[in-house]
């Protein structure tokens, strides 16, 4: 902790521990103090920590070629790919390190696709605000928040928000000049919100009215999460691209840009690539990730986990009144709070629980597939020692729509356990 205070850039504010091994649902800390963890190394970690097969895979991988480039073949790739498509839907993939990098490949398809088929006036894109699509210079020009944007501007241009869930704004936004609109199924650092069957109806049916890319982020609400493969399937239409990354390799760094053959067409050697996407390890895990939850029937799991989940809260939020609605899918959870969420995100840390808090009043859950129906009541259990405790203390109540001054004015919901 020393060096890191010394030697790290200052991007981000930790505790004072050091993570140094996991089993399961639990991280251990350098004291060997355990940790019930609901937070999944933010949806990565979606077998928990250690999970045997993944072990065997690592170490056999490790002993083998971690990296070959993506001049060769290496055993994997194609097979990943196989799957992918079976779970999405999708025919062709391209592996990436990272989400926002899956974010760029799918930009780059949007545009170059639209540039192909129609020459240069069909640049811009479309995302929505209170978005988050990562880092990287286009990956941020679509990602709303301000305090992200500003100090790296000027941006990408040709990037337009269009208001959450707006049908008609939507439609007064659209028009042959668009290549591509991009939304994350159910936004996560937002503060999961899902997107509106109709939003998604609309957006698909002007998609194909002016043949652009109906872009879906599942870096975070995909493969797996809400217990389908992938959010999107409930929603009427598919997408053209789909950008995977999080889970993928349940670990270890690995993104994915999934498309239908129309888009993906595009493509020709040269154009687009990565040293490291999609090297042997990397893929050898994700192939026994997605492995492991066919055979463990995992998807189950989220939704009868998930389910048991938003039951504990709901009953939490008739005893606490500072918690205004629990929103989210599977085992995707955000908890809305009227008052600042960090002072509970520290005491649970107290408490041996880690979870986080987004947009300054949302708690946020994601803990891993394989959680048990009794790490579950834990996990209710200590947090309602949590509240309890919180409470006492002089809380800060935050008005949502000031604190968010960038992010969109939302009508006041009604507390409601939502599936
Ligand atoms: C995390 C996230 C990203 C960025 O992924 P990185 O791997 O951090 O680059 C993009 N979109 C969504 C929805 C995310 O949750």
């Amino acid at each position: 902790m020393r060096d890191a205070a010394k030697y790290l850039a200052n991007t981000y504010k930790r505790p004072e521990l050091v993570f140094t091994h996991g089993k399961g649902c639990e991280l251990y800390d350098h004291r060997g103090r355990a940790y019930l963890d609901f937070l999944g190394g933010i949806a990565v970690n979606a077998l928990g920590y250690a999970h045997p097969r993944l072990v065997a895979t690592i170490r056999r991988e490790a002993g083998r070629a971690t990296h070959v480039s993506n001049l060769f073949h290496n055993p994997f790739q194609g097979p990943l790919a196989k799957k992918l498509a079976k779970w999405s839907g999708m025919d062709r993939v391209f592996y990436t390190n990272s989400g926002a990098e899956a974010i760029e490949a799918a930009l780059k398809l949007a545009r170059a696709r639209a540039r192909t088929k129609y020459g240069e006036k069909k640049t811009r894109i479309l995302a929505l605000e209170n978005s988050f699509h990562g880092r990287t210079f286009g990956a941020l020009s679509l990602t709303w928040p301000i305090k992200y944007r500003q100090p790296f501007e000027p941006l990408v241009p040709g990037v337009e928000f269009v208001k959450f869930n707006d049908v008609a704004d939507l439609e007064s936004k659209f028009d042959d000049t668009i290549c591509a609109i991009v939304m994350e199924t159910i936004q996560g650092e937002g503060g999961i919100y899902p997107v509106s069957e109709s939003f998604w109806k609309r957006a698909r049916e002007l998609t194909t009215q002016h043949d652009a890319a109906l872009i879906a982020d599942e870096i975070q609400c995909g493969l797996g999460r809400t217990g389908r493969a992938f959010a999107y399937q409930k929603l009427p239409g598919a997408p053209d691209i789909v950008v995977i990354a999080k889970p993928l390799a349940a670990g270890v760094p690995l993104g994915a840009m999934l498309a239908t053959e129309s888009f993906a067409s595009v493509l020709a050697p040269g154009m687009h690539g990565t040293t490291f996407g999609g090297g042997p390890l990397a893929c050898a895990v994700a192939l026994e990730f997605l492995n492991i939850m066919e055979d463990e029937k995992l998807l189950a799991n989220v939704r009868e986990r998930g389910k048991e989940l938003r039951e504990g809260l709901a009953a939490l939020a008739k005893k606490y009144n500072f918690i205004k609605e629990i929103r989210g899918e599977g085992l995707m959870v955000g908890v809305q709070l009227s008052v600042e969420g960090a002072p509970f995100v520290a005491e649970a840390l107290k408490n041996g629980v880690l979870m986080n808090c987004t947009h300054e009043t949302t708690l946020r859950l994601l803990p891993p597939y394989i959680v048990k129906s009794k790490d579950v009541k834990e996990f209710i259990r200590r947090l309602d020692t949590v509240f309890a405790k919180v409470q006492k203390s002089n809380l800060k109540t935050v008005d949502t729509a000031q604190a968010q001054k960038s992010e969109p004015v939302r009508e006041t919901r009604t507390l409601a356990a939502t599936r």
